[in-house]
């Protein structure tokens, strides 16, 4: 940490890279045999708000001789720090090198996050290939639904793991520990042997394996790596105590796994095949985890994840249980991924309880024909009735999902597509005039595992010609259209069916300068081309119709459905022809079950008796009261808003409960003082609070609160007293006519100049507003005080009217360098 001390003040969102986060976990590395390092190949706020770095963690660390940390893509400019300054890169509990770890295990969830393996590596000093790398580097391992078709990094991994991970990453871990002293094929080979491990280099043959002759399509003679399945979600630990990331992560809240598996079969979907069958969690432990959670973490929201939860067999019962407690609460509680016809109006009343959390329909094509060919059956009449049930609810906004490309779509679709979208909008606009539809669409990618497979994907040209005239059409009031960069499909199509042979590109697009990809300001399509070209490459060969008779790179893979299953649903593709719901109906032997370790679990019959507990509602009488706290340490790189939600959450971890504004939005009654810049440290900040003890709603809030809560917060931010405060005043009431600052400067100054600036009459300098507009300050006038108060130390004191921040004292008087400044340590001292 020590390291990258100089660096935080410099880079944007220092936040991500200080661990400042709840329930993160830091064991002793020289009391733990086996240190894994999970890394993740993006940015903090994706990383953390991925449910299955959290469920990893939790699992390893509960190992007694095994822990994890977290390591995310450190942004450009972190990176760039990191490289000029020869500083390798760290996982955020112990700050201790990736290099220093036994195991590196990717989560790869995306196949544009590609790029930024390598440079997690590159920045830890690690050499790309596994064939370059001997016993003193770490082992690297990946998983995530990426790896169904692993060819296209195979090169990089020492080890893959394909499907749940669970359970396999504590086989991996007590392997490892029967022969970590050996050499690292030893490990390999013992790890080849447990079910869901693919270990590439054992794998030789597969060098463009598409083009391959010899190799008969799913042969089985050939070597091949079956899928590990997680038969019961409710006997494999799911995180209650998950880390609570600070910062604004796209996912904010608690994410809980209801149920992995969709029984639907769309016939585009790859997750709809790789994570079958379907296995839900029970009642029961959804609401205990969820209790136990939302305590742990302080959440106001909590996501019910799954790939179709509408689909969830008793999804009323757990709604409405789920609200009794989070209603009271002041929780929202979200269901992402529903499907068009499981949106009852009884699930939205029940939703709309808290707050009107956002929610998606996805009809994927416009017309009815095209729904039937991709097998998503619902028709156009479901979803008019779901959008006009949630309008006449009171929504005012919903998300619709296309794509484009789909086999054997005509313009007719399109134009389906177009006709739909704005008989949505007719109907809407009757509800309200501010009602609208966001609708968002991509182009087709056949994905591996799936009947679309052997699929040819549009060209560049085509799905770029057809989202023009989409935009066209849809620029119109009450829609707003968005669709994804037809260059990002290309590229994404590209490495979802790729080979071996891409690893070189991979390679070479990074050195050119390509990460995150995934980003489509940071995406780089050109430079791609460029890769592509220098390693000689044609990129149109992983795009094109793959033939029936030939080999496909990811054939050793074996993700548990026949090819014979897919190549029915092809048929019946062609033949517009439906497969049934194998929850509701009959199985259709896709070859996933075996119907006696692994088969559907659903939740047949459940007990109103099984539920816990619900904690009853106090009547509360809330008690206004003003704290103080202390902002020092790597707490002073915290913005504000991030800092409020961590104190807030503090609060609800410790217990109290604050009184809610009311209206459609309700908000935690708490006001803050005037915001700190992110670096400065303080010695004493205020904010207002209406709270009571929730466990005990007698007790007068006092000292003992404060020790409770400060228990919750990270190191650096402290409560350091606590009053009552009968009105709002209070707050204002603090805010001090001058403000003392103790500043550790960045480099010497003259001590001549500041002489010379106070024995001046007058220091003029210009500043601009927050509107852009040119202010003349006199700073002679706001800088009561100013001097050097020991070796390199300044103390200042200056008017609080105008809100003078020290930099510009620092910058005009004493002539500081702009880019040092943020080196200088600035405190406000206590007034
Ligand atoms: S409903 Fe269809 S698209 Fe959605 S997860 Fe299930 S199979 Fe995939
Ligand atoms: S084997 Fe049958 S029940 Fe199991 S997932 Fe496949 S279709 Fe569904």
């Amino acid at each position: 940490m020590k390291n990258i001390q100089n660096i935080l003040p410099h880079v944007e969102k220092p936040a991500r890279y200080i661990g400042a986060e709840a329930n993160i976990i830091e064991k002793d590395h020289q009391k733990t045999p086996c240190r894994i390092a999970l890394a993740f190949p993006d940015m903090y706020e994706i990383g953390t708000s991925h449910m299955g770095i959290q469920v990893l963690y939790n699992i390893i660390n509960q190992h007694p001789k095994a822990l994890a940390e977290r390591v995310f893509a450190p942004a450009p400019d972190m990176a760039g720090y990191l490289k000029d300054q020869g500083i390798p890169l760290s996982a955020l509990e112990t700050h201790t090198p990736l290099v220093q770890f036994d195991i590196i295990g990717f989560s790869l969830l995306y196949e544009l996050n590609y790029t930024n393996i390598l440079s997690i590596l590159d920045l830890s000093n690690i050499p790309f290939y596994s064939s370059e790398r001997d016993n003193s580097f770490p082992l690297i391992i990946a998983g995530g639904p990426c790896m169904c078709n692993p060819e296209p990094v195979s090169d990089f991994f020492d080890a893959i793991v394909i499907g749940d991970g669970e359970q396999v990453i504590i086989q991996l871990i007590e392997t490892w520990l029967d022969c970590h002293n050996q050499d690292r094929q030893k490990i390999l080979s013992e790890w080849a042997k447990l079910e869901g491990v693919y270990i590439p280099q054992f794998f030789d043959c597969l060098q463009s394996k598409a083009q391959n002759d010899n190799q008969k399509p799913g042969d089985r003679s050939q070597k091949y790596v079956r899928r590990a399945i997680a038969s019961n979600l409710d006997n494999v630990p799911f995180p209650d105590h998950p880390v609570v990331a600070v910062g604004k992560p796209v996912h904010d809240r608690y994410s809980l796994e209801i149920a992995r598996g969709c029984t639907r079969g769309c016939r585009f979907c790859q997750a709809g095949m790789i994570y079958r069958p379907v296995r839900e969690r029970s009642v029961h432990n959804l609401l205990q985890l969820a209790s136990t959670a939302l305590a742990s973490t302080g959440y106001d929201e909590i996501s019910l994840l799954s790939l179709s939860s509408g689909d969830y067999s008793h999804i009323n019962t757990l709604m409405s249980q789920m609200m009794a407690y989070c209603h009271q609460e002041r929780i929202a509680v979200s269901l992402p991924s529903l499907r068009a016809g499981t949106l009852t109006p009884e699930l939205m009343a029940l939703i709309k309880k808290v707050r009107k959390t956002g929610f998606t329909i996805a009809p994927e094509a416009g017309s009815n024909r095209l729904r039937k060919v991709i097998n998503k059956n619902i028709t156009e009449e479901q979803i008019i009735k779901t959008v006009s049930s949630a309008f006449e609810m009171g929504w005012q906004l919903i998300k619709l999902y296309f794509m484009i490309g789909l086999p054997s779509e005509t313009p007719d679709d399109i134009e389906a597509m177009i006709d739909l979208v704005k008989r949505l909008r007719f109907l809407i606009r009757q509800y309200s005039k501010k009602a609208h539809l966001n609708v968002s669409v991509s182009t087709f990618i056949p994905k591996p595992h799936t009947p679309f497979q052997w699929c040819k994907q549009i060209s560049l040209d085509e799905s770029q010609k057809t989202i023009t005239y989409l935009k066209e059409q849809f620029n119109v009031k009450g829609i707003r259209f968005k669709w994804q960069d037809p260059r990002v499909s290309f590229m994404e199509g590209i490495w979802s069916r790729g080979d071996r042979q891409l690893s070189a590109v991979l390679v070479k697009a990074y050195q050119l300068g390509c990460l995150f990809d995934g980003w489509s300001d940071r995406f780089q399509f050109d430079l791609w081309q460029k890769a592509f070209e220098r390693v000689g490459i044609s990129q149109d060969q992983y795009l094109d119709r793959r033939s029936f008779d030939s080999a496909l790179p990811w054939d050793h893979i074996d993700v548990r459905i026949k090819r014979s299953f897919l190549l029915d649903e092809w048929q019946k593709a062609i033949n517009e022809a439906q497969t049934g719901d194998c929850r509701t109906e009959t199985c259709n032997l896709c070859g996933c079950c075996d119907f006696e370790k692994i088969k559907p679990v659903t939740n047949e019959k459940i007990q109103t008796n099984e539920f816990p507990k619900i904690k009853p509602i106090h009547k509360n009488t809330f008690q206004k009261i003003l704290f103080t706290y202390t902002k020092r340490l790597n707490a002073r790189f915290l913005g504000h808003l991030e800092l409020v939600t961590i104190i807030i959450r503090a609060f609800r971890r410790a217990g109290f409960r604050f009184e809610y504004s009311q209206g459609f939005h309700p908000m935690p009654k708490v006001s803050f003082g005037d915001p700190l810049p992110s670096g400065m440290a303080s010695e004493a900040e205020y904010f207002l609070a209406s709270i009571v003890d929730d466990q005990d709603p007698s007790r007068k809030i006092g000292a003992y609160s404060l020790d409770k809560v400060n228990a919750q917060l990270p190191e650096g931010l402290n409560l350091a007293a606590c009053e009552d405060a009968h009105s709002k005043k209070a707050l204002s009431e603090k805010k001090p006519s001058q403000i003392a600052y103790q500043i550790t400067l960045p480099n010497e100054v003259d001590h001549q100049r500041i002489t010379d600036f106070l024995t001046s009459k007058t220091f003029i300098v210009s500043r601009q507003n927050q509107k852009g507009n040119l202010l003349k300050i006199d700073l002679r006038e706001k800088v009561i005080k100013m001097h050097l108060s020991g070796p390199g130390q300044l103390y200042c004191l200056i008017d609080n009217q105008k809100m003078i921040r020290p930099s510009l004292v620092l910058e005009s008087v004493l002539g500081i360098d702009k880019s040092v400044i943020p080196c200088a340590e600035i405190l406000k001292l206590c007034s």
